[in-house]
C-alpha cells in the first residue's frame, strides 16, 4: 500500500476548528539516517552507568513538572480536553516516569540464579542480565499525547536504548513540546529523536533498521505495522483498540455506579482506549438505561477553554464523521438511541454523549472499534451470559465488574479476557504507576509501565561463569565415571 505524504501538518484546535500552527513533516528519506544517528548515540549511552541515566531522567522530569500549566494548556488546545483531564494526564505521566527513576535501577540490575540441585552436576550458577536492544522505533497516538509517549520513552532510554519516535499527525505540537523538553534535559544529542508526519513517516520508521517497534493506535494499522516488523524479524509491542465491557451485577448500588460508568464512558469524549463502551446489566436494565441517559444528558459539552465543561470535542472532522457512521450502523443493526446520537453544528467537532440500548448482540458487532462518546447498554439474564457477552468481542483491553459483593465480582473478573480488569472502577486505575498495562486478542500484546514495561525494552542475556580450570562434569576423554555419576543423579532426583 502506498501512502501519500502530507506536505504540511496543520494543527487545529478541535473545539473551534481554528488553525494553531503548521509543522513541516520529516521527509521519509531522512528517517533512516535519524535512526542511524540514534544508534550512534546509543553506543555510549549503552555503557553509561545507571546513576547518570537516572540523573538525566530526573532532570527531564523536573523540567516537565515545572511546566505543568503550560503542558495543560497545550493539551487542552490541541486535543480539546477539559483542564482537569489535561492535568491528570500530566500527573499520571510524571508518576510513571517517577517509578522508572526510583525503581528502574533495581529492575534492570542483574539477578543471580543459583544452580540449586543441579550443583550435583557441577552446573555453574547464572546471572540474568537485562541488556538494551539498540534503537526503539515508537509510533504514537494523540488521545493521551503525553501519557502514551513520555513514560515509554523514559523506560526505553532508562534501559539503555536510543529512541526515534513519531507523535500522531493530530498532535504534532504536543510532540514538538515533548521533544523540546527532552532536548533540554541533557540526553546525548540524537539519542532521542522525533520524526513528524502521518502514516507514511510511521511506515518509514518501522522499515528503518529499528531493533524493536512500539505502536499505539488502531488495530488495523497495528496489524499493518506488525506485518512489516515481522517480515524484518523485528520484535514488537503493540497497544491497540479496545471495546471495553462493564458487567453490572444485581447488588450494584445504582446512583454511585451510574455516576462512575458515565465518567468511564465519556471521559476524554469517549476517546479513551479503556473507556467503557458496552454495559451488561444482569437483571432489569430499564431503570439503569433511564438513569444512564439522564446522567449523560446532564454533561456540559463545549469548548474546554471554559472551566464549566465536562466533555470536549472529537479530535477532528474526520473522526466525528467516522463516529456518526458507527452510530448509524449500530442503529441499522437494531440499537435504539436513548439519548444523544447527533453531532452539534457550529465550530468545533462536538457530538452529544450517546446512550444506545440493545435487545440483542447484533448492534455490538457494528459498534466494535468505535472511538467517541457512546455507550451501549444491554440486559442479560445472569452473570454467565454477561461473561460470555463480555468475552465475545475480538478486543480485550480492559473490562470491569460492578457490585457490592467483592468476592463475587472478583470471581467474574478473573474470567474476563482482558489485559486489565477493574472492580467498581473504570479508567482511573490505568494511572497506576507500576501496574503493567496492555491488551489481549486484537487489543495488542506486550506491556507498558512498571517492571514488565521496562523489560520490554531489554533483551535477556544469561551469563554463566566458572573459575579458570574449575571442575567440569564432562570432558574428553570419556570414561565410565560420567555414566555412573549421571545414573546416581537420576536415582537421586528423578526416581
Ligand atoms: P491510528 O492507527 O490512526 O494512528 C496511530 C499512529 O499510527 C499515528 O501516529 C499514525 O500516523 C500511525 N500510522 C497509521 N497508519 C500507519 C501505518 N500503516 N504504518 C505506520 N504508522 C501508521 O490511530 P489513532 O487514531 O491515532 O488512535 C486511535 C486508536 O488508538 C483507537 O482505536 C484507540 O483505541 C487506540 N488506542 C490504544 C491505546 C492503548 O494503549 N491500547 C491507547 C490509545 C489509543
Amino acid at each position: 500500500m502506498t501512502i501519500a505524504p502530507a506536505d504540511v501538518l496543520i494543527a487545529r484546535n478541535p473545539s473551534t476548528g481554528v488553525e494553531l500552527e503548521r509543522v513541516v513533516p520529516t521527509s521519509t528519506e531522512s528517517v533512516g539516517p535519524i535512526v542511524e544517528g540514534a544508534r550512534e548515540a546509543q553506543r555510549s549511552w549503552n555503557i553509561t552507568a545507571w546513576p547518570e541515566r537516572r540523573r538525566i531522567l530526573k532532570q527531564w522530569a523536573q523540567g516537565l513538572a515545572r511546566q505543568a500549566d503550560a503542558w495543560a494548556d497545550a493539551i487542552c488546545q490541541e486535543i480539546g480536553k477539559p483542564r482537569g483531564e489535561a492535568l491528570a494526564e500530566m500527573v499520571m505521566s510524571l508518576d510513571a516516569i517517577r517509578w522508572t527513576i526510583n525503581h528502574g535501577g533495581r529492575a534492570l540490575a542483574a539477578e543471580k540464579l543459583g544452580a540449586g540441585w543441579q550443583s550435583f552436576l557441577l552446573i555453574p550458577g547464572a546471572r540474568v542480565c537485562y541488556r538494551p536492544l539498540g534503537v526503539v522505533g515508537m509510533i504514537g497516538t494523540w488521545n493521551y499525547p503525553l501519557f502514551l509517549n513520555a513514560p515509554a520513552i523514559a523506560q526505553a532510554v532508562a534501559a539503555g536504548n536510543g529512541v526515534v519516535w513519531k507523535p500522531s499527525e493530530l498532535a504534532p505540537l504536543v510532540g514538538c513540546k515533548l521533544q523540546e523538553s527532552l532536548d533540554k534535559a541533557g540526553f546525548p544529542p540524537g539519542l532521542i529523536a522525533m520524526v513528524q508526519g502521518g502514516a507514511e513517516v510511521g511506515r518509514a520508521l518501522i522499515e528503518a533498521r529499528v531493533d524493536k517497534g512500539m505502536f499505539t493506535g488502531g488495530s488495523e494499522n497495528g496489524r499493518r505495522v506488525l506485518t512489516t516488523l515481522a517480515a524484518n524479524g523485528v520484535p514488537a509491542l503493540v497497544e491497540l483498540s479496545g471495546f471495553d465491557p462493564a458487567i453490572v451485577l444485581p447488588d450494584a448500588p445504582r446512583a454511585s455506579t451510574v455516576r462512575s460508568l458515565t465518567w468511564g464512558a465519556f471521559v476524554g469524549c469517549g476517546q479513551t482506549c479503556v473507556a467503557v463502551k458496552r454495559i451488561y446489566i444482569v437483571g432489569d436494565a430499564e431503570p439503569w438505561i433511564k438513569e444512564l441517559a439522564e446522567s449523560a444528558r446532564s454533561l456540559r459539552v463545549g469548548d474546554p477553554a471554559s472551566p464549566d465543561i465536562d466533555m470536549g470535542p472529537l479530535i477532528s472532522e474526520a473522526a466525528r464523521e467516522r463516529f456518526d457512521r458507527y452510530i448509524r450502523a449500530a442503529v441499522e443493526r437494531g440499537a435504539e438511541v436513548v439519548t444523544g446520537g447527533e453531532s452539534r453544528s457550529g465550530p468545533g467537532w462536538f457530538s452529544a454523549p450517546t446512550v444506545l440500548s440493545a435487545r440483542s448482540a447484533e448492534p455490538e458487532s457494528a459498534l466494535a472499534g468505535v472511538f467517541g462518546p457512546v455507550v451501549l447498554v444491554r440486559q442479560v439474564k445472569d452473570a454467565e451470559e454477561a461473561v460470555a457477552a463480555a468475552n465475545s468481542s475480538r478486543f480485550g483491553l480492559a473490562a470491569s465488574v460492578w457490585g457490592r459483593d467483592l468476592d463475587a465480582a472478583r470471581a467474574l473478573a478473573g474470567r474476563l479476557d482482558a489485559g486489565t480488569v477493574t472492580i467498581n472502577d473504570a479508567v482511573t486505575p490505568i494511572g497506576h504507576a507500576s501496574a503493567p498495562f496492555g491488551g489481549t486478542k486484537a487489543s495488542g500484546f506486550g506491556r507498558i509501565h512498571g517492571v514488565h514495561g521496562l523489560r520490554e525494552f531489554t533483551q535477556t542475556q544469561v551469563e554463566h561463569a566458572r573459575h579458570v580450570g574449575g571442575l567440569r562434569p564432562q570432558l574428553f576423554p570419556y570414561s565410565q565415571r560420567i555414566p555412573a555419576m549421571l545414573k546416581a543423579y537420576l536415582r537421586l532426583f528423578h526416581r
